[in-house]
């Protein structure tokens, strides 16, 4: 068994449905720790990059699946995680089922609570766990920046960036 890193994220179906308490419960019972978390609205850029390997593998669906990610159907929220610890991927997939929530065993999270849309054609499938350690990486690093992560898990270098960000305009520290 390897010690990994799986990208879970609640989608906005999770969400507006109220699941994140469940789903965070029952990966819970998977003793591995959470080193990342944050509440992501959706960029259609992240949404693309997210899911490159769809635009591919499965184009007839891409253009729908990008507007559910980015909430076009529920709310424009994820919630992004980073678990780690051993066997990672393999823990979190068990718990979230298939991709299809009408294959997924009905016990699992996607078996429980997803559906595929009549009208859209997606499998609303409430969440999402990276598939292998290549793609935990890839994700990861998508999602997030070394910064937000508690553990070092992949190297890092220094930059200087200048960018405009937003600051609070009446802090009082
Ligand atoms: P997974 O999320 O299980 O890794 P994929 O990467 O293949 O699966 O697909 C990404 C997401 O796109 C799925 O979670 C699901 O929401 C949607 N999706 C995938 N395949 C289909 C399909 N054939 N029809 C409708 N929606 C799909």
């Amino acid at each position: 068994m390897a010690v990994q890193e799986c990208l879970v994220l609640i989608k906005p179906d999770g969400l507006v449905k109220s699941l994140t308490g469940f789903i965070l419960t029952e990966l819970a019972e998977t003793k591995l720790k959470i080193i990342g978390a944050k509440v992501v609205s959706v960029s259609k850029e992240l949404a693309e990059l997210h899911y490159a390997e769809l635009k591919q593998n499965k184009p007839h669906i891409f253009e729908n699946v990008l507007k559910y990610i980015q909430g076009e159907y529920h709310t424009n929220r994820v919630l992004a995680l980073i678990y780690h610890g051993e066997d990672a991927i393999q823990k979190i997939r068990d718990i979230a089922g298939k991709t299809n929530p009408e294959e997924a065993d009905p016990t699992t999270i996607r078996g429980k609570f997803g559906r595929i849309h009549s009208k859209t054609g997606v499998m609303e499938n409430v969440m999402h766990a990276s598939d292998s350690e290549a793609n935990a990486k890839r994700e990861i690093q998508l999602w997030f920046s070394p910064d937000e992560i508690t553990e070092k898990i992949y190297p890092t270098k220094k930059e200087k960036i200048t960018e405009e960000k937003n600051v609070w305009a009446n802090n009082s520290l």
